[in-house]
């Protein structure tokens, strides 16, 4: 027993599963209804054979004619049971169907449209559980749930009015273990209520260790302290093995109790020894017996179906409150309808924007300044000070909290997605490769683009070559045919952004993956990419910058100096103190290429 039980006990149809199912609520119902119709004409062969023994037993014997006709009544009872019974659960299926399609196309619509920020690890360990796990346990809700209460159901309520029908006393009398079943198992569930939640706590201590042991692993080897790792994985499954007693062993007992009242057997003997006793005192025919008999110990079946079902309901209930709340995720406010607009040229302009991640700290704030088409500008300060966040409010991962940032003019909240990626481009130092030939993940903006054009693309990114090594060139695929370092994985990237030709470049960290002869060909794939482009840099190495028009110091969220390399140099502020801790004093401005 586990102890969902408790809380599967409790109703839950309705809340996140009836609001996920409502487009197919009303046929998932008629589902019940065939499939409760057809449980009960399937039963109705039991009430033949006793209506048979009771003539047979009669005074006079069963004559050929009704023993056919209560034959064939069995039969095609039988028949239309298990026909209504097989629509019920295509109709459910067919459902089932129809909701998952809708629920995955709607998560994916909903997943364009939220900020690309959103997009964490976090966020993608949920998208993976909703697209493929939730949607998965709202099957067999959809698909299983329905028929099986209206197949239980159904079974249940007509052998009752049968039972009521032939001898109410004698049914009352053999029904009564049914209740004793629930009262034992009420108070199992109490017993162990108390220990639940120590239980699923150990439970999750466990989960937490294997992931801390497996993600972990790397870091843990190198430092020499597996052995501690282990041991803490060890002492998290000692844990649950004494809550998983403490659990189970007051449930034992009730739960043995329980079983063994409803078991068939004792159904049985509760049936022959109350029906004897009636028979005996001529309350009822010895042949009235039979329908006891034959349908009592069958409602076992459809009542235990009925109790382990929930624990479906009670699952599905955790998967459709995840798949609402992704239904639900904040999405980028739309460009009012309409009012979309086209930009005038490339300048880029930040106009007091301020950035606050949670209500806790702001991040950015009154920051303004203006990218001068073809020029560059990059962003520098100290580690934390806000340089990423920056990029990323450009490249519309979240809006600005304040103010606003315009391309030619236009906010790009009143932009929509296409248009501003047409026009910025970025690198960043997270590359992400789809499992797809190196030519498509090149082309991933731009489908269309011809060989010819994405070789070119490979060649600015001086990453060609490379690709040409590959067992199939440009149709290898990546982790199959070969795997790419972070450098060349940024070469890539580049090669993506050079195909999209955008006069407005972002570039964060270009060349933080890469080694030293592997960073010096992106410099100079991006400095040969980046003529005639606006470009906005967010330099961690001064001496990466230092040709740039403008740069800009950023601290604690705030801009605290700006303008040229010997400007700022000059200032002896914040930047020259940079500067001089970053060791790069004796570095010429002609010793490293230029972005
Ligand atoms: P670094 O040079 O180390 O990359 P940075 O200057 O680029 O730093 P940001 O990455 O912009 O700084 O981070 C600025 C602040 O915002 C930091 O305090 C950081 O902890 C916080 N921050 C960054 N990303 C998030 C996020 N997704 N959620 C909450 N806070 C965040």
């Amino acid at each position: 027993m586990d102890p969902q039980h408790k809380a599967s006990a409790e109703p839950q149809a309705s809340g996140p599963i009836g609001r996920l199912l409502n487009p197919v609520r009303g046929r998932l119902l008629v589902a019940a209804l065939l499939a409760a119709v057809g449980a009960m004409l399937t039963l109705v062969p039991l009430a033949a054979i006793a209506q048979i023994a009771r003539l047979a037993l009669g005074a006079g014997g069963i004559a050929a004619q009704p023993l056919w006709q209560l034959v064939a009544l069995s039969l095609a009872s039988l028949f239309v049971g298990m026909l209504l019974i097989s629509a019920g659960e295509l109709l459910a299926h067919l459902a089932d169907n129809r909701i998952t399609h809708h629920l995955r196309l709607a998560l994916v619509r909903r997943l364009s449209r939220v900020p690309l920020g959103w997009f964490s690890e976090r966020a993608s360990g949920e998208v993976k559980q909703a697209l493929q796990d939730d949607i998965n346990t709202l099957h067999n809700l959809t698909a299983h749930f329905y028929t099986t209460v209206g197949r239980a159901g159904g079974a249940i309520l007509i052998s009752l009015l049968y039972l009521f029908w032939v001898d109410w006393r004698l049914a009352i009398i053999a029904l009564l273990p049914f209740p004793g079943f629930f009262l034992f198992f009420a108070r199992a569930m109490r017993a162990s209520g108390a220990n639940m939640q120590a239980f699923a706590a150990k439970m999750a201590g466990i989960d937490s260790a294997v992931a801390e042991f497996v993600n972990g692993i790397a870091v843990v080897k190198s430092f020499g302290t597996s052995g501690r790792a282990h041991s803490r994985y060890r002492e998290a499954v000692d844990e649950f093995a004494e809550a998983f007693i403490g659990f189970t062993r007051p449930l034992v007992a009730s739960m043995a109790n329980a079983n063994a009242l409803i078991a068939p057997v004792a159904v049985l003997g509760v049936v022959l020894l109350a029906g004897s006793l009636f028979v005996a005192q001529g309350w009822i025919a010895a042949a009235d017996l039979l329908p006891f008999v034959l349908v009592t110990p069958g409602l076992c079946g459809p009542l235990l179906l009925l109790h382990y079902i929930t624990h479906d309901l009670n699952h599905a209930s955790g998967a459709a409150q995840r798949v609402q709340a992704l239904l639900e995720t904040p999405v980028l406010a739309p460009a009012p309808a309409g009012l979309e607009r086209v930009p005038q040229g490339c300048e880029i302009r930040f106009e007091g924007v301020g950035y606050a991640y949670d209500a806790e700290r702001q991040v950015l704030a009154d920051i303004s300044f203006n990218l001068e088409p073809g020029t560059t500008t990059a962003i520098v300060g100290r580690s934390g000070a806000g340089k990423s966040t920056l990029a990323r409010l450009l490249l519309r991962f979240f809006d600005p909290s304040q103010g606003r940032i315009t391309l030619g003019g236009v906010d790009l909240r009143q932009l929509d997605s296409a248009s501003l990626y047409r026009h910025i481009g970025f690198v960043l130092q997270d590359v992400r490769l789809i499992h797809a030939t190196v030519r498509d993940n090149i082309a991933l903006g731009r489908p269309s683009a011809s060989q010819q054009q994405i070789e070119e693309a490979a060649r600015t990114a001086n990453i060609h070559q490379r690709i040409l090594d590959l067992p199939r060139g440009y149709d290898s695929v990546v982790g199959e045919d070969g795997q790419f370092s972070g450098g060349e994985q940024q070469q890539l990237s580049i090669a993506r952004a050079v195909l999209l030709d955008p006069p407005v470049l972002v570039l964060d960290e270009a060349t933080a993956a890469a080694d030293a002869d592997r960073e010096v060909a992106i410099q100079d794939a991006l400095s040969r990419f980046a003529q005639g482009r606006t470009l906005l840099v967010i330099a961690h190495r001064l001496d990466t910058v230092m040709q740039a028009e403008r740069i800009i110091v950023i601290d604690n969220g705030r801009i605290a100096e700006q303008g040229r390399h010997a400007e700022l140099l000059a200032q002896r502020g914040l930047y020259a103190r940079l500067w001089n801790q970053g060791g790069y004093a004796h570095t010429t401005e002609q010793a490293v290429p230029a972005c």
